[in-house]
C-alpha cells in the first residue's frame, strides 16, 4: 500500500439509480490505495456489487466519476478498461469445453499473445495459485473441485497481469474448509503479486482476515466506516458498524492485532547449566514463582517452578520442557491459540531463535486493550468476580 501516490481507484460522488428508481449507491466517494486489498462489506442489498461493477463499468454510474490511476475512466472504452482489471466471481464462469490451461489463457489470447507465450504464462499462473500444471493443465472444469475451480478463476484473472483485481464473493460457494484454504492461499498470493484488490463479501470474518482496509456499507451504498480491520473492530464509528461487526469484535480483533515489544512480560531467566540454588535465589529476588529456562545457546528450553529448586543439582535436572512459542510477528490470536493448545499459562515470543519475553493471559488482555486506546470501555479481568462451585 502506498498512500503517498495517487490512489489506484478513486470513486468521486458516484451514484447508481436503477431504472425502477432504486438508489443502490448514493454519492459514494472513496479511494483505493495502490497495492491495497480493500474489502467492501455489508448486509445483502447494500450496494457492494453495484459499486464493484461500476468500477469495471459492467454497470454504468448514473452520476459521479471513477478514476483509475488518476485517469477519468467514467466514459471512454469499457472493454479496454476491463482488460486492466481481473475479475473473479463466485460462479467462476469457466468455459466448460476448454481445458484449464486454455481457460487461464483466455485474456492473453484476446490480447493476441502468441500461443507459446500464452501457454508459458498459463502454466506459470497455475503454479502460482497452487495447482500442479502437470495434473491440472489438461483437465476440464468439471474434473475439478469447487475450490480448485476458484483457483483457476483467480489464475485467469491474473493472466494478463492487470494492476487491479475485482473479486465478488469469490469464495462464497465453497465449503468452509476449502474457503479457509483459499483465503490463506490468496493472502500468500497477494504478498507476491501486490495487486490493488477490491473484494466484496457479506462476511465480516473474511473481511477482517483479508482486508488491509475495510469499507462497511449500509443500505443505499452509504459508507459507514472505511478503515483498517483493527480500527473497525476496536473503534466502530457508530451503532450500525458495531452491530455489523458483532458483539464478539474483541475476539475478532485478536486476529488482527500484532504483538508489541511493550506487551511482553519478562520473568526471571535461568540456564540449564545453572545450579538450582542459584536459580532459587534469582526467583526469590524477583518475587517470581517460576522462571524461563534457556539452553546454552540462549534458546527456549522450558520453565522451572520455585518448588523444584529446593533440591541440589542443576536446573537441567528439574526443568520442564515447554514448547508453546510464537514468532514476534504473530497475532494475539495465534499467541492465545498456542497457549490453549499446550494447555500453558504463558507463551514465549521468539525473534528467530532469540527469546524475547512471554505473554500471559493478563498481558494478552492488556495488549488487546492497548491496541485501541479509544476502545477503553470495558471491565478489567481483575474486576470480574467468578463464582466457584465446589463439590462436596
Ligand atoms: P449487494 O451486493 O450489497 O448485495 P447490490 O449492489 O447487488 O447489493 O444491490 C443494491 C440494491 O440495488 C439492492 O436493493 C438491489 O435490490 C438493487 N438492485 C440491484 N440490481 C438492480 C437492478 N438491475 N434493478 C433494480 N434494482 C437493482
Amino acid at each position: 500500500m502506498d498512500a503517498t501516490q495517487d490512489p489506484m481507484i478513486r470513486l468521486d460522488r458516484v451514484t447508481k439509480r436503477y431504472a425502477d428508481g432504486t438508489v443502490a449507491v448514493g454519492e459514494l466517494s472513496m479511494d483505493v490505495p495502490r497495492g491495497a486489498l480493500v474489502v467492501l462489506v455489508g448486509p445483502s442489498g447494500c450496494g457492494k456489487t453495484t459499486t464493484m461493477k461500476m468500477v469495471n463499468r459492467l454497470i454504468e454510474p448514473t452520476s459521479g466519476h471513477i478514476y483509475l490511476d488518476a485517469e477519468d475512466v467514467t466514459h471512454g472504452d469499457a472493454v479496454k478498461l476491463r482488460r486492466r482489471m481481473g475479475y473473479v466471481i463466485q460462479q467462476v464462469g469457466l468455459f466448460p469445453h476448454r481445458t484449464i490451461l486454455d481457460n487461464v489463457a483466455t485474456v492473453p489470447e484476446l490480447l493476441g499473445w502468441d500461443s507459446k507465450r500464452r501457454k508459458a504464462r498459463a502454466l506459470e499462473l497455475l503454479e502460482l495459485v497452487g495447482l500442479d500444471p502437470g495434473r491440472f493443465a489438461k483437465r476440464y472444469p468439471h474434473q475439478l473441485s469447487g475450490g480448485q475451480r476458484q483457483r483457476v478463476g483467480i489464475a485467469r484473472a491474473l493472466a494478463a497481469d492487470p494492476p487491479v483485481l475485482l473479486m465478488d464473493e469469490p469464495f462464497g460457494a465453497v465449503d468452509p474448509i476449502a474457503r479457509d484454504h483459499l483465503q490463506s492461499e490468496f493472502l500468500r498470493l497477494q504478498q507476491e503479486v501486490r495487486k490493488t484488490v477490491l473484494f466484496v463479501t457479506h462476511d465480516i470474518e473474511e473481511a477482517v482476515r483479508l482486508g488491509d482496509l475495510i469499507a462497511v456499507f449500509s443500505q443505499g451504498g452509504q459508507l459507514e466506516q472505511y478503515d483498517t480491520p483493527a480500527t473497525i473492530l476496536g473503534a466502530p464509528a457508530n451503532g450500525f458498524v458495531a452491530d455489523f461487526v458483532g458483539s464478539d469484535r474483541g475476539l475478532k480483533r485478536m486476529s488482527v492485532t500484532g504483538i508489541d515489544a511493550a506487551d511482553l512480560e519478562h520473568p526471571p531467566v535461568v540456564h540449564l547449566d545453572d545450579e538450582l540454588d542459584v536459580a532459587a535465589k534469582r526467583l526469590r529476588a524477583d518475587g517470581s514463582r517460576w522462571a524461563v529456562v534457556l539452553d546454552s545457546n540462549n534458546q527456549l528450553h522450558g520453565w522451572i517452578g520455585i518448588d523444584s529448586t529446593s533440591a541440589s543439582g542443576l536446573v537441567r535436572d528439574a526443568a520442564r520442557r515447554m514448547e508453546a512459542w510464537v514468532p514476534a510477528d504473530a497475532t494475539l490470536k495465534q499467541a492465545m491459540a498456542e497457549m490453549l493448545q499446550h494447555d500453558a499459562g504463558w507463551v514465549a515470543v521468539l525473534d528467530g531463535d532469540r527469546y524475547l519475553g512471554v505473554l500471559t493471559p493478563t498481558t494478552l488482555y492488556e495488549a488487546l486493550r492497548r491496541s485501541i486506546g479509544a476502545d477503553a470501555v470495558g471491565i478489567a479481568p481483575a474486576e470480574i468476580v467468578l463464582d466457584t462451585v465446589t463439590t462436596a
